[in-house]
């Protein structure tokens, strides 16, 4: 067998979003002997990367980019040039959640890959390794091999790889520097094991070696969607224990903190909340499930589906309880949403929580205010416009987007904390109270202000996981 070594002096991603902007910036940062070329069939996006606002909000990223760009990281809409002049391609385009199916689960919608391979399959010459950087279903690399093929000519061979992000927006840049593990799947044929290690090479000019892990395909495409899946269900399992604290007078705060400090558990992803959002965490545990129930295994896939049931029983809860609190009606009452992404220090709000919060209080004909110190404000009134039932010109007319909290608070009945940024720790609470309707409440879907100083000035406070003393 030819072993199949590729000199790589030349990456390219396809894909320039909130995984391929920082892990390829991330790469010409480190290796700087590479060229990364960044490509997107987006226009707005690439001029975004190449100007002075970068697209995505990232702690860390704007530093980075600036330091490479037109060094050796290029930003561009030529997919075909970055085809032909790398040696190794990474597929990092979006792989959302079909949006129907018949089952519990919900299949991921692979035609961005496809069309991403195909076009690798139409330009590229020689010897490339593709590296699925996208989270896709176990078994995916064996359709994209298909794919490329399907336009075979005698000089072109490829590897395809699994390499799976493992980053979370808001960290993105840290988590990139200093991973828990990298994670290569590949064939165990000599010039599948040969592109494992030249991907591992460009890892290990920052990464210790001993945290890559080479495995076979299958088991790293299934080791992200299952990690997901654990984390997802590390948030259901806290938010479930925080519905019996509520209903028992346990401290949800308290017992997490009991059950955290069991090493074989661990206090991370133990915050109790209205529930997880993101992009990510729902879209993977459905494609987990529906991968159940393709394999005929029932009974998994309804564990896992559990997940997401109780992710949204846990925003549906929260909403119940604000309209509860405000005497069961919210008709026409000015409520605060502070916080509209899915979770502290990014703009994203791809399936936050705060959507679907707000989508409840706005089926009850409550007015939103809603205040993010990131979030795009055309953003926040399409999600919401989404969701709601009700129609697009009466949400515009129910849902006002503020750039001051403080001027969000005026007049409010209510405060709703649906992120957790550290801003709305620092607010001055005595102001706020002092310009809100009568009774004032705040509702700390979060756990993150200081209840007793708030029930001081006045508030009534109600806390995800507790029963606050009136
Ligand atoms: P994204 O939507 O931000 O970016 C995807 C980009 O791909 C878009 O800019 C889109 O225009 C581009 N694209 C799609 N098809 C294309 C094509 N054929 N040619 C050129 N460009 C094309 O998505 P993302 O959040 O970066 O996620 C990418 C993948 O990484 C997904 O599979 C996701 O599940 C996974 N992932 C995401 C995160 C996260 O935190 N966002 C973390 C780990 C893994």
């Amino acid at each position: 067998i030819q072993p199949f070594t590729p000199r790589i002096n030349c990456i390219c991603c396809i894909g320039a979003g909130y995984v391929g902007g920082p892990t390829c910036a991330v790469i010409a940062l480190k290796c700087p002997e590479i060229q990364v070329l960044i490509v997107d069939k987006n226009q707005d996006r690439i001029n975004a990367w190449n100007g002075e606002t970068l697209p995505i909000y990232e702690p860390g990223l704007d530093e980075i980019v600036k330091h490479c760009r037109g060094r050796n990281l290029f930003f561009s809409t030529d997919i075909d040039a970055g085809i032909r002049d790398a040696q190794l391609i990474f597929i990092s385009v979006n792989t959302p959640t079909k949006t129907y199916g018949i089952g519990k689960g919900r299949a991921t919608d692979l035609q961005f890959v496809e069309a991403a391979a195909r076009h690798i399959g139409q330009i590229a010459t020689g010897k490339k390794i593709i590296v699925e950087k996208s989270t896709v279903p176990v078994k995916a690399a064996e359709s994209i091999a298909k794919i490329l093929y399907s336009n075979i000519d005698d000089n072109v061979s490829f590897e395809v790889l699994s390499n799976p992000e493992f980053l979370a927006e808001g960290t993105a840049i840290n988590d990139l520097l200093q991973p828990d593990r990298v994670l290569i799947g590949g064939s165990q044929t000599d010039p599948g094991i040969e592109a494992i290690n030249q991907l591992a090479w460009v890892y290990e000019h920052w990464v210790p070696p001993s945290k890559v892990l080479r495995t076979n395909v299958w088991s790293s495409e299934l080791s992200k969607l299952a990690s997901n899946a654990f984390l997802a269900q590390k948030v259901s399992s806290i938010n479930a224990v925080s519905a019996i604290c509520e209903a028992t007078g346990a401290d949800i705060s308290d017992v997490a903190h009991s059950i955290g400090l069991d090493k074989r558990i661990g206090s991370k992803y133990l915050q109790a909340s209205i529930g997880f959002g993101g992009s990510c965490f729902q879209k993977d545990v459905l494609s987990l499930t529906y991968i159940c129930e393709a394999l005929n295994l029932t009974e998994v896939a309804d564990y896992w589906h559990q997940v997401v049931v109780m992710n949204n029983y846990q925003k549906k809860r929260f909403a119940r309880k604000i309209i509860q609190c405000l005497f069961h009606t919210v008709s026409n009452k000015r409520i605060a949403i502070f916080g509209f992404t899915f979770k502290k220090d990014t703009a994203d709000t791809r399936e936050s929580s705060s959507i679907y919060v707000g989508k409840y209080l706005m089926d009850e004909e409550a007015r939103l205010v809603v205040y993010d110190p990131k979030a795009d404000k055309g953003q926040i009134i399409s999600d919401l416009r989404e969701v709601s039932s009700q129609d697009p010109q009466r949400v515009d007319r129910l849902v006002s987007v503020i750039n001051d909290p403080y001027d969000a608070a005026k007049d409010a009945h209510a405060i709703v904390i649906c992120t957790e940024w550290d801003e709305f720790k620092a607010l001055d609470y005595e102001k706020i109270y002092n310009s809100m309707y009568k009774p004032a409440y705040i509702f700390d879907g979060r756990i993150i202000l200081d209840h007793a100083a708030l029930l001081r000035i006045g508030f009534h406070v109600e806390v995800v996981g507790k029963v606050m003393k009136k």
